[in-house]
């Protein structure tokens, strides 16, 4: 009782202050409240020190009315070794809101797997019934355009913030699912004058499971690790069905449902603030990040920021709760976390960290060294050692959520002006500080890929237009048709921190994730930044549509087949696929017909030969896919060979599944067939040419050792499927008895006979090392890098061999993305005779001497004699400038032609390699090769230093993979028959 009065005390001193909408009733002192004193107990009990407790949460106010967690789940929230599944959370949240007018539940959607991610709105009873009042208030502020500040202020003085927590985006962190349980009902119950003010004040949104697949895989294998205490229990491999921990990296790409929901949601209601609730580092990490700060947001955001956290920390430290911080953890640059979907539109977007622990156990823990240490921000750091339950967990986030939502209640008006001025400031940032738009030309040639970026921006709410007519801006003319996205829009930051170009410079900490992201050219279509504001006056209209590019059957009846033009749109694989059994061959050079060109790897339907529906079947696909067929009366003489429909697989290892998600996630959105199947396969099958054409290895993280080791084969076998107590592994993508080994040598044996019979095996970044190191290959060997700092940066390439038939469709130049590495090179003799080191090879420059860095060295007392000419990468089939002796020495170990590798595609010259995020040390990236097609017996091993499919943001490259898959039988064609000459200079050179 002594500890309830206590409670009150601090709750109307918290309150104090507070900009009340409505002035709390009588100053007669409320009636004392009943406690539910069982649940009381229990929430001390599980809690295993007296400073992991704040009065917010260490009692449960009891109704005759509305339902305790404990009463519909038969345990109270925190109980040791319980996780509730979602079904059982709905099922709460539900029996709640049936028995509180306070409480509203609504389906915001349905996970891959069809599960329902749930909304959950708590505020007082007035508030509840007028909920799309409200949504219709911060609508209006959202929009200066067409709400002027007087109506604003009119608003302000009426509407309500919205607060936002969002459960277990990450499925390993358990604890919010428990705790946003019990958060709704203390929210819609507690008659303290702290949590009145939060319902009176404000409008409590929850979301109590992001990533609900993954959440009920988790309560599995925490159950399943309960119930075999002496067994290795799996990792969580799979979460969501595509990716895991990445899940909240796909702000930007919203290739997943989870990112559609929430930012649909957002839209919806426009909640001032969305908590994301993570749990990693001790004991409460309070967002807000080491910089370098998104350069693309208003300044006030990031006040906003601070300003929150700092409330939280004082608070709780006042308390004595140790280890409550902020400041470092995560740099705050790139927008791709799920929370941008309120950052990128001018509410606020913010997470903590609490002391997880992947389940529900109590135990001794020792903390991390690196997060216990006092320094400036943080100056009451975690303690080393600490007996942690799910219970402190639990109690942290809540305490420190609900001072948050208090605070916001409390400065309710101030908050949603911030939020009408971001907005406005959003509307003027195409004539203050600019672009005054971005636009994507009309000329485009990738119109497929230009309509699926607009259609993108659009998913996150930002308004494109479409020129009606040709425009004249100073010196640049922009054809009708031109998608223009203004920047006097509401949501233009988050349009321009997409579309503009980044720049890290590496002196700064280093950075969390990617550096670089610019969508144009990782999507490789234009996009202008226009600065003129004329642009913003020519006649356009907004599209209210989803944009579309127009496919059409161009040319008349009586045709002997059809040409489309290769311009690398993804959806031209889907057509090959969709019409499998179409004969189809590709151009294998650049063509004129119908008074145009076509680029070479043009696809060429003979009507002879072809299903007699060929030319309706072929119109239909036009239509939907977007992309233009000419019927041509005469086949073009261009030499040509057919285009494949390959068996194609894409192999996973048990290790993790994440990164190659992403392959799964292009795959099936262009409907492109595959086999989804582990390493083990690779392993089991010694014919591997007999069910597959094509095998690409997704990418894994791990050294090859490791990959290709895979787990170690150590005690009992590990489970990975659906069970009594592990329902929910049955709809994983891929199930099995043991995720023990690899790959192992057999599978690699496999895979070599498999290329050799004609396949066409794929490796990805890191992964190349796996042939390369196994000595699957000759002539490729990856350099250690001394100086390269490039980490998820956007690179320049360009484009080496325009005959392979993997380049197909592309122009010179390609923007890839990079992470680090490998840094590829290509010698012929596979390293033999000491080839180049390449990266880390200090920059010899000129000997010390007279003139400039450029001039030749003269000795004296000698005639001149000039340098042989600087290196330079050297063309497909070109013979390597070797010495005439060395030549003679290395005879032996120098591949015929047709077995040389072949560069593809080289990373730039240094001055032109970076076009966003970070680069040093580029001096080792530039003109490394990027793809490299490896020939081996009847078939070939193509390695990529690029990530090709990476977070459904990389669609630029993804033609790469197509074009060698589509002409996995072909790749040698464009390959020189002899070598051309080339001077002579000296050493190894890599070609
Ligand atoms: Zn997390």
């Amino acid at each position: 009782m002594r500890r309830i009065l206590l409670c009150l005390a601090v709750a109307l001193c918290v309150a104090v202050g507070a900009d009340k909408k409505k002035p709390v009733a009588a100053a007669a002192p409320p009636p004392p409240p009943k406690m539910d004193e069982a649940y009381g107990a229990k929430i001390r009990e599980y809690t295993t020190e007296p400073h992991f407790l704040t009065e917010l949460v260490d009692h449960l106010p009891a109704s005759d009315t509305v339902p305790t967690p404990e009463k519909v789940l038969g345990y109270a929230i925190g109980t040791p070794n319980k996780l509730t599944y979602t079904k059982d959370i709905y099922r709460y949240m539900r029996a709640l809101a049936a028995a509180s007018k306070r409480v509203k539940v609504f389906t915001i959607g349905h996970s891959e797997e069809g599960r329902e991610t749930m909304l959950v709105a708590v505020s007082d009873e007035a508030n509840i019934a007028k909920l799309d009042h409200y949504k219709q208030l911060t609508a209006k502020l959202a929009d200066p355009r067409k709400t002027p500040p007087a109506e604003a202020a009119k608003i302000v003085e009426e509407a309500l913030p919205m607060y936002w927590a969002s459960g277990s985006i990450h499925s390993p962190e358990t604890g919010s699912p428990e705790m946003l349980m019990e958060l709704a009902y203390r929210v819609a119950v507690e008659e303290s004058p702290f949590i009145q003010n939060i319902r009176k004040n404000s409008i409590v949104m929850i979301t109590p499971a992001t990533e609900v697949d993954g959440r009920d895989r988790q309560v599995d294998l925490y159950n399943y690790r309960k119930a075999n205490p002496n067994k290795v229990a799996p990792s969580l491999v799979y979460w969501g069905k595509y990716v895991a921990h990445d899940n909240n990296r796909d702000s930007m790409g919203m290739a997943l449902a989870l990112s559609r929901i929430m930012m649909s949601t957002f839209l919806d209601w426009r909640p001032t603030v969305l908590h994301d609730l993570h749990e990693s580092v001790p004991f409460l990490y309070v967002s807000t990040g080491m910089g370098p700060y998104n350069a693309w947001l208003d300044p006030i955001v990031v006040d906003e920021w601070q300003k929150m956290a700092y409330v939280e920390i004082e608070e709780m430290t006042k308390r004595g709760v140790p280890g409550v911080w902020t400041h470092g953890f995560y740099d705050g640059w790139a927008p791709n976390y799920m929370f941008y979907v309120a950052n990128g539109h001018n509410s606020i977007g913010r997470f903590y960290e609490t002391f997880g622990g992947q389940g529900a156990d109590t135990r001794e823990r020792t903390v991390p060294a690196a997060s216990t240490t006092r320094t400036w921000f943080r100056p009451n750091p975690p303690l080393p050692k600490v007996k942690w339950s799910l219970r402190n967990n639990i109690n942290l986030q809540q305490s420190g959520i609900l001072f948050s939502m208090n605070n916001v209640a409390n400065n309710r008006k101030q908050f949603l002006e911030n939020f009408y001025i971001k907005s406005r400031r959003s509307i003027e940032k195409a004539a203050k500080e600019g672009p005054a738009a971005w636009v994507l030309p009309g000329d485009e040639t990738r119109t497929a890929e230009a309509a699926d970026l607009v259609n993108l921006l659009r998913a996150q709410g930002i308004e494109v237009h479409k020129l009606n007519d040709e425009a004249q801006v100073g010196a640049a003319k922009y054809p009708a048709g031109s998608y223009v996205v203004r920047m006097d829009q509401p949501y233009s930051r988050m349009a321009d921190m997409l579309l503009d170009t980044q720049y890290y410079n590496v002196n700064d900490p280093a950075p969390y994730d990617d550096t670089g992201w610019s969508m144009g050219p990782l999507r490789n279509v234009k996009t202008t930044r226009v600065t003129d504001g004329a642009i913003l006056k020519a006649p356009m209209t907004m599209l209210t549509d989803a944009a579309k590019s127009e496919g059409k059957m161009n040319g008349g009846t009586a045709a002997a087949g059809y040409l489309i033009n290769h311009n690398t749109d993804n959806t031209l694989a889907t057509m090959r696929f969709r019409l499998k059994d179409v004969k189809m061959s590709a151009a294998e050079e650049s063509f004129k017909a119908e008074d145009r060109t076509f680029n070479a790897g043009t696809f060429i339907i003979k009507t002879d030969g072809n299903p007699a529906d060929l030319r309706s079947r072929l119109e239909t696909a036009a239509a939907d896919l977007g992309f233009t067929a000419y019927a041509v009366r005469e086949l073009p003489k261009t030499p040509m060979h057919e285009v494949a429909v390959p068996r194609v697989a894409l192999v996973h290892s048990w290790l993790n599944t994440q990164s190659e998600g992403w392959y799964r996630v292009a795959f099936d959105k262009l409907q492109i067939p595959y086999t989804y199947m582990s390493d083990h396969v690779l392993r089991n099958t010694a014919d591997l040419r007999s069910k597959f054409d094509v095998i690409i290895l997704g990418p894994t993280p791990g050294n090859s050792q490791r990959v290709v080791n895979g787990m170690p084969m150590i005690g009992e076998p590990i489970p990975w499927k659906k069970s009594e107590l592990t329902p929910n592994f049955g709809n994983s993508p891929d199930t099995t008895d043991d995720m023990r080994g690899g790959m192992g040598l057999e599978g690699l044996l496999n895979v070599r006979k498999f290329v050799e019979a004609g396949g066409l095996f794929v490796t990805i970044a890191a992964n190349s090392s796996i042939p390369v190191d196994y000595g699957l290959i000759d002539g490729v060997t990856i350099v250690p890098s001394q100086t390269l700092r490039a980490r998820g940066s956007v690179m320049n390439s360009v484009v080496a061999d325009k005959k392979s038939p993997i380049a197909y469709g592309y122009g010179d130049k390609l923007a890839v993305y990079f992470n680090q590495a490998p840094l590829l090179q290509v010698s012929l003799t596979g390293g033999f005779g000491g080839g180049r080191g390449g990266a880390g090879a200090p920059e010899t420059g000129r000997p010390t001497g007279r003139g400039t860095a450029t001039d030749p060295d003269v000795p004296q007392g000698r005639a001149f004699v000039a340098p042989p000419p600087a290196r330079t990468p050297v063309g497909p089939g070109e013979e390597p400038p070797v010495e005439e002796e060395m030549r003679e020495a290395m005879r032996a170990y120098l591949p015929p032609l047709d077995q040389r590798p072949r560069v593809v595609l080289r990373f730039s010259e240094e001055k032109d390699l970076l076009v966003s995020g970070m680069l040093a040390g580029g001096r080792e990236l530039a003109n490394k090769a990027a793809v490299v097609d490896v020939p081996r017996g009847k078939g070939h091993f193509l390695l990529f230093a690029n990530n090709p499919m990476w977070r459904n943001g990389t669609q630029g490259s993804y033609f790469l993979l197509f074009n060698a898959m589509l002409n996995y039988n072909n790749l040698g064609v464009g390959r020189p028959a002899a070598a051309p000459a080339r001077p002579a200079t000296s050493g190894t050179e890599d070609y």
